[in-house]
C-alpha cells in the first residue's frame, strides 16, 4: 500500500479551512490526529509519537495562520521542524583523538550492515580524510564474516587484521592494537561479532573489548528497514555499551525510516552516518531535514 504523505492528508482533511486567523482547538485536534496516524504509519514508536504530539500541540495552538501558508502547510512545517530538532544536528563527526590511535568499535545485530559500514567508513577515512585506518576482524564466530571483511578491505586498499577463528575476539583486539602501534596506523576500526538476537555472551564479549580498547567511538548499525523492534535493540546496546553514534543502513530501501526518529529520541545517540546501498561509496553523513521529509512521506 502506498503511503499518503502528511501534506496530502492534511490538505484533504482541511480543504474547507481557508483564510486567515487562528486555528481552533477542534481544527487542531483533527490535524494532530492526522499527524499521529502519519507518524505511526512511518513506524515511529508509540511513546515517541505521544510526546511529540503534545509538543506540537503546544507550539501550533495560538500560531497565526499567516502569509502564503494554509493551516495544513503550517502544521506540516511545524511538524517537520520539530522532527529535525529531535533528529539533531548534521554535524556529528568521528571523535578523533588529537594524538595517538583513534579506536572505533562497530557493533550491531547480524545482517544490519556492520561489516559493510566498517569498510565504507574506513574508505572515507583513507580517501577523504587522509588517515591510515586498520580494519580488524573481531567477528570470530563466523569465518564468512572474516572473509567478507578481507574482500572488502582488499577492494578499498585498507589492510585487514585477523587472527582467524581460533583466537578469541578480545585477544584479536589486543593484538590488533599492538599491530597498529607498531605499523603506524592512526585509526583502528573493530568489526565485532553480530548475532541474530541480543544475548548475554555477545554483550559480555563487547563489554570486554570496550574495556580493553577504550574506544573513542562505539557506532551501532541499525537497519532502517526494521520496524518497531529497532528501539528495543538499540536501547539494549546503548544500556550495556553506551553507544556514541548510529549508522543507519539501508536507507536506499523503501521504508520511511520512522524507527530512526524513535531510536534518536529514546537513546539520544546522534546519527553519524547513513548507508544508501551495497556499494562502498554508498555512505553519507546524516541530513536531518531529508530524513524528516522522508518520515513525513
Ligand atoms: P553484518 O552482518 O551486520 O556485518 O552485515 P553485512 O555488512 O554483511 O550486510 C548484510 C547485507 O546487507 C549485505 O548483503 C550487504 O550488502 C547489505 N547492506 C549493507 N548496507 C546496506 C545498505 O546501506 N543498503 C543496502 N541496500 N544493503 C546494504
Amino acid at each position: 500500500m502506498a503511503f499518503e504523505s502528511l501534506s496530502d492528508r492534511l490538505t484533504k482533511a482541511f480543504k474547507n479551512i481557508t483564510g486567515k486567523g487562528k486555528l481552533t482547538e477542534k481544527n487542531m485536534n483533527d490535524m494532530l490526529r492526522e499527524v499521529r496516524m502519519s507518524l505511526l504509519e512511518a513506524d515511529v514508536n508509540y511513546g515517541v509519537v505521544k510526546d511529540f504530539i503534545a509538543r506540537i500541540k503546544e507550539k501550533a495552538l495560538g500560531e497565526e495562520v499567516l502569509g502564503s501558508l494554509n493551516p495544513g502547510q503550517m502544521v506540516v512545517k511545524i511538524v517537520h521542524d520539530e522532527i529535525v530538532d529531535l533528529l539533531g544536528s548534521e554535524d556529528a563527526p568521528i571523535n578523533y583523538k588529537a594524538n595517538g590511535i583513534t579506536t572505533i568499535m562497530m557493533v550491531g545485530l547480524q545482517g544490519t550492515g556492520k561489516t559493510t559500514a566498517s569498510a565504507k567508513i574506513a574508505n572515507v577515512m583513507q580517501k577523504k580524510q587522509t588517515r591510515k585506518p586498520l580494519l580488524v576482524a573481531c567477528d570470530v564466530v563466523r569465518p564468512a564474516a572474516i572473509e567478507q571483511l578481507k574482500t572488502l578491505g582488499k577492494s578499498i586498499g585498507v589492510e585487514v587484521f585477523s587472527l582467524g577463528i581460533e583466537t578469541k575476539a578480545l585477544d584479536t583486539a589486543k593484538a590488533a592494537m599492538e599491530y597498529a602501534r607498531e605499523h603506524g596506523y592512526d585509526t583502528v576500526l573493530l568489526d565485532t561479532a553480530g548475532r541474530l538476537h541480543i544475548d548475554d555472551a555477545l554483550m559480555q564479549e563487547l563489554a570486554d573489548i570496550k574495556s580493553f580498547v577504550q574506544p573513542d567511538d562505539i557506532l551501532l548499525t541499525v537497519d532502517a528497514m526494521t520496524g518497531q523492534d529497532i528501539v528495543n535493540v538499540a536501547s539494549s546496546f546503548h544500556e550495556q555499551l553506551q553507544v556514541s553514534g548510529l549508522v543507519v543502513t539501508k536507507l536506499d530501501g523503501d521504508s520511511r525510516g520512522g524507527g530512526v526518529l524513535s531510536v534518536r529520541s529514546i537513546t539520544g545517540v546522534p546519527v553519524k552516518f547513513v548507508g544508501l546501498g551495497e556499494k562502498i561509496e554508498d555512505l553519507d553523513v546524516f541530513h536531518p531535514s531529508r530524513m524528516a521529509d522522508r518520515i513525513l512521506g
